[in-house]
């Protein structure tokens, strides 16, 4: 019995866990966020999403081969979890080349403060292929949420990353997702 319940425990963890990174995958994510929303709405307290898209990945796996654009995700993995809080934060891979964290009782300015000691962390970091090196960055899209209104902060930390790259991309664009219709207020 001991044997099939850690058996289980095993299953659960991967079916909350990405592969390749070994940080929580989106799924976990959502259910964390959903979590950390109902908490911050009833607190007050402050709650800060953070969304990473790596710079011009397309061109990182076609110039330097599909192996190498997965070990750059996989450090990218190992910066955020370096970076945040063990048992407080989320760094989780949101979708391919895309990674967000969840930071409670962070504002805004926590929350860039963080991203950019990321951010400036993976642009130092050299990756080796065939004895050549190059570098990577991201782009960075902030929103504390407000209300517990996680599905629009989420929004706002989109926009603010589309900001981002339409910039120049390696920079960060954060703002405080005021609810749709108090920003009209
Ligand atoms: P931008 O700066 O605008 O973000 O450009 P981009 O090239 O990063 O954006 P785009 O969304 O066009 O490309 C994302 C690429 O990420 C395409 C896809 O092949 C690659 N990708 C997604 N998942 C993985 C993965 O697990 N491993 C590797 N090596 N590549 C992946
Ligand atoms: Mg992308
Ligand atoms: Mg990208």
């Amino acid at each position: 019995a001991a044997t099939l319940h850690r058996h289980r425990q095993n299953l659960e963890t991967l079916v909350r866990t990405d592969m390749l990174t070994g940080l929580a995958n989106r799924r976990e994510f959502m259910t964390r966020l959903a979590r950390e929303a109902h908490r911050q709405s009833r607190s007050g307290r402050p709650l800060s999403v953070v969304m990473f898209d790596v710079d011009h990945f397309k061109r990182v796996n076609d110039t330097w081969g599909h192996p190498a654009g997965d070990e750059v995700l996989a450090r990218v993995g190992e910066i955020l979890k370096s970076h945040t809080r063990e048992q407080v934060d989320t760094a989780a891979r949101y979708g391919g080349e895309e990674f967000v964290l969840l930071l409670p009782e962070t504002d805004l300015i926590g929350a860039q403060y963080v991203a950019e000691k990321i951010s400036a962390k993976l642009r130092d970091q050299d990756f080796v292929v065939d004895g050549q090196r190059f570098q990577v960055t991201q782009s960075v899209g902030i929103a504390q949420v407000v209300e517990g209104d996680v599905g629009w902060a989420l929004k706002v930390a989109d926009r603010n990353l589309y900001q981002a790259k339409q910039a120049g991309r390696d920079r960060i664009v954060a703002t405080v997702a005021f609810t749709e219709g108090a920003s009209h207020a």
